[in-house]
């Protein structure tokens, strides 16, 4: 009797094991069915830079960074945002302005390499019409407020120039605010007289306000000074990386959504989990000792990429595309559906990617766990880009009356 009833217990465990992986297949073509079917954007690639570091490389066809074409497609990825990254040692050298016109050409060179994949887009209007032409559209945003150099009519140029949202700064303060890297130096307390400036003209100019890699302060005066709604391309949130100020905490989520704004999760496996970001520092500090010990120039970074990649593999916690939905679903609880979107930083976070989501054909497991956590189509919709696009179209709407 007694291994009769044990016999059963096994049975119904099977039973239902295999119906929940019967549902996890069904889930999965689904989530593969919407990836294709809603427009994805994503709030930050970095493949200019990539290409400006490795060499210009054609990724009409599967390539060797974590952004290409092919992948996006497979993906559904429609809409990236490409970085026009610029260092802030560019800050100290000068050249930030033509560095950024260097990347904007590389992104110009993809398009006319490739008229018939991918197209700038400049505004919500035009991506939507690339997009239902079959293409990619990448429509740009700088990354560091640098390249303004001072010159408050260059955020006219730089729109003019295609550039959709400025990240204010970088890893370090600049003349615009502080960054969130740069601990204790806090040059402004925040934002400084002529960044409070530049905020108003990219309303008035209609140039989205960036507030990842802010310091906290001046985030909070951003949103004293901004008239329209603001983004964080790639940020995710603190509550899952306690103290690191790179990440938003709760009260400034709340404030961001209060002001109608949306945070872009960036995907970076030590960006949404703090036990892996603890493995990070080990290995960047025996990097920079290798770097130093065999008398390698730093931005030389073929010279110590493979040692570099060896120990991350080794000794970097990499972990899943579930992380990135507690995120999302943080977020959401926290203030409601309409305030969260991606930001994957594909290109622009070394070999740290989650396992399963190393470029944009990681997209449909995203949307998976969302799907397996109930989330409805229409909500998944506003996730993939609706959210982003209703910023960017207030943007534009404030510009036009201003
Ligand atoms: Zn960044």
């Amino acid at each position: 009797m007694k291994l009769y009833k044990s016999f059963l217990i096994v049975l119904s465990t099977l039973l239902i094991m295999n119906c929940n992986s019967n549902n996890d297949e069904q889930l999965m073509e689904k989530a593969k069915e919407l990836s294709q079917k809603f427009i994805i954007t994503d709030g930050h690639i970095d493949t200019p830079w990539r290409m400006h570091k490795w060499g210009y490389e054609d990724i009409s066809k599967r390539s060797p960074g974590d952004f290409d074409y092919v992948r996006a497609k497979e993906g559904g990825l429609d809409v990236p945002f490409m970085a026009i990254y610029v260092p802030a040692t560019y800050q100290v050298t000068g050249g930030a302005k033509e560095k950024a016109e260097e990347l904007i050409a590389i992104v110009e060179r993809i398009v006319s390499d490739h008229p018939d994949k991918f197209e700038i887009a400049h505004s919500p209007e035009e991506a939507e019409r690339i997009v239902s032409e079959g293409k990619i559209a990448l429509p740009m945003g700088m990354e560091n407020g640098a390249p303004l150099e001072g010159d408050l009519s260059n955020v006219q140029y730089f729109h003019d120039k295609g550039i959709s949202y400025i990240t204010l700064t970088h890893s370090e303060d600049n003349a615009i605010c502080d960054s969130s890297y740069n601990l204790g130096k806090r040059t402004h307390n925040g934002l400084s007289a002529y960044g409070r400036e530049v905020v108003k003209e990219m309303n008035r100019v209609g140039i989205m306000v960036d507030i990842s890699h802010v310091s906290d302060d001046a985030f909070y005066q951003v949103m004293d000074v901004t008239q329209v709604p603001a983004i964080a391309s790639h940020s995710s949130c603190r509550h899952f990386t306690p103290d690191w100020e790179r990440n938003m905490d709760d009260d400034m989520i709340k404030r961001l959504a209060e002001n109608g704004g949306v945070v872009q999760i960036n995907f970076a496996s030590y960006f949404v989990d703090q036990a892996s970001k603890d493995t990070k520092a080990p290995i960047d500090a025996d990097v920079a000792k290798y770097i130093k010990d065999n008398n390698l120039d730093p931005t030389d970074y073929a010279s110590y990429d493979e040692y570099r990649r060896e120990q991350y593999d080794k000794r970097f916690l990499y972990v899943s595309s579930e992380k990135v939905a507690d995120h999302i679903d943080h977020v959401v609880n926290l203030v409601g559906i309409d305030h969260v979107g991606f930001g994957s930083d594909f290109d622009g976070v070394g070999y740290t990617l989650p396992t399963d989501l190393k470029g944009p054909e990681g997209f449909p497991m995203v949307i998976f766990h969302l799907l397996k956590r109930g989330y409805t189509e229409e909500e998944i919709e506003k996730i993939c880009y609706k959210n982003v696009w209703r910023v960017w179209k207030a943007t534009e709407e404030f510009a036009k009356l201003n």
